[in-house]
């Protein structure tokens, strides 16, 4: 359901990409230079403040959350080669790919990885937490790593505690907190006890490929590439300066979302659903969600069919993740929920734009009422025949 043209992406064709600004290279010590690097040091203070960072030199900004999160735990992985340390890293099965990808990688070099559980709402199983928190090899260096809001379900972990817990067991802590700024209420990273966080711009009105990883003052990881002295020596590489700078206006535009609104909106919209179409289940109903994000199940109906029926009627959602929806295997997020491998191929994951309308809802219900309607036909006419 996003909506297109971000008014953030225009703003830097004021700042960054005029012509005079886009000639210094901010890692460059003349006026031209100088110029550049305060629009990318701008962003990053905005970018802190929006996200309740305090210390905005702790930013660096990356190509995408992706590498953010490569850079975090594989940094931790790196320096604990170099250290001659073992690697233990306590993580959940339901993290994005960018996560579970990376601890596989470090697994298979030799870490040790522990995947915690989530019960039926989705909700981390705090017992595991324990249990993997208070099992740390001899010697190992420790990591928990965790995401804050689920970006297939909108499921809120309860990260804060989970921090807490690990940050007194001594473990570096890092969050993916990608689907939490502009979609979790009052969200704030704050002085709470975590080291590094992940972020994406494009999750926040900006544009893609770019990201930013916090690394908390004083948290020492490996970098993850090498070749030059840019943004501190943490990310070598010149750095995407246009990217950035729209980063940061999309920032400051956060504090304009009125975040209550989409939540209205979102209730409005699984309610109606409920109301009129039979056999749908909402995923992640009794936990916390971010606003924006709704899961849901249709008995015995194909989430591909579902979305192509959407799709001619001009509405944009996904199946599963949209990370993900190249690929038809059933959600991992939906398998590690207990929802068997048939009815996770029903999910369908509808997210609301900032400008989305009850009007516009309310036309979406009455497509999807009207494609579920027609699959369920076709497939009682199938089965008749
Ligand atoms: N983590 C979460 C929770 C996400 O939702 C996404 C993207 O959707 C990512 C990480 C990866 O972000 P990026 O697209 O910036 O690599």
């Amino acid at each position: 359901m996003e909506q297109g043209a971000q008014s953030s992406l225009l703003l830097y064709s004021s700042t960054a990409m005029s012509s005079e600004a886009n000639f210094g290279n901010p890692s460059s010590i003349h006026w031209a230079g100088r110029r550049v690097k305060s629009v990318v040091d701008d962003a990053r203070e905005d970018i802190a403040r929006a996200f309740g960072i305090e210390d905005p030199e702790s930013l660096f900004f990356t190509a995408s959350a992706t590498e953010a999160i490569n850079t975090a735990i594989k940094g931790a992985f790196f320096l604990s080669l170099k250290n001659k340390q073992k690697f233990y890293l306590v993580t959940s099965k339901v993290e994005h790919e960018a996560t579970l990808e990376t601890a596989h990688f470090c697994e298979e070099l030799g870490a040790t990885v522990v995947r915690l559980g989530v019960d039926a709402n989705g909700l981390l199983k705090m017992d595991e937490l324990d249990a993997a928190l208070g099992a740390v090899p001899s010697g190992a260096l420790p990591m928990l790593s965790l995401m804050i809001a689920n970006n297939e379900t909108g499921v809120v972990f309860p990260w804060e505690e989970a921090a807490r817990r690990a940050k007194a067991a001594g473990f570096l802590v890092h969050l993916d907190a990608v689907q939490a700024p502009g979609k979790l209420i009052n969200f704030s990273l704050g002085a709470g006890p975590v080291d590094l966080a992940s972020f994406s711009a494009h999750k926040i009105g900006g544009p893609k490929g770019v990201g930013a990883l916090a690394v908390r003052r004083g948290v020492k990881i490996e970098s993850l590439l090498h070749g030059g002295a840019q943004e501190r020596k943490r990310r070598a590489g010149t750095v995407n300066v246009a990217g950035i700078a729209s980063f940061g206006a999309a920032a400051r535009a956060l504090g304009e979302r009125d975040l209550g609104a989409t939540a209205a909106l979102r209730d409005h919209l699984e309610a109606s659903v409920r109301a009129k179409i039979a056999g749908v289940t909402v995923q992640g109903a009794g936990a916390p969600r971010v606003v924006n994000t709704s899961n849901l199940l249709f008995d015995g109906v194909r989430g591909e069919g579902l979305l192509m029926g959407l799709d001619l009627d001009g509405f944009a959602v996904s199946s599963g993740s949209a990370c993900n929806s190249g690929s038809i295997l059933p959600s991992h997020v939906l398998l590690a929920m207990g929802i068997d491998k048939l009815a996770a191929q029903s999910a369908v994951r509808v997210s609301l734009g900032p400008r989305n309308t009850r009007e516009e809802i309310d036309a979406f219900v009455a497509s999807l009422e009207r494609v579920v309607g027609r699959i369920r036909a076709n497939a009682a006419r199938g089965s008749i025949r």
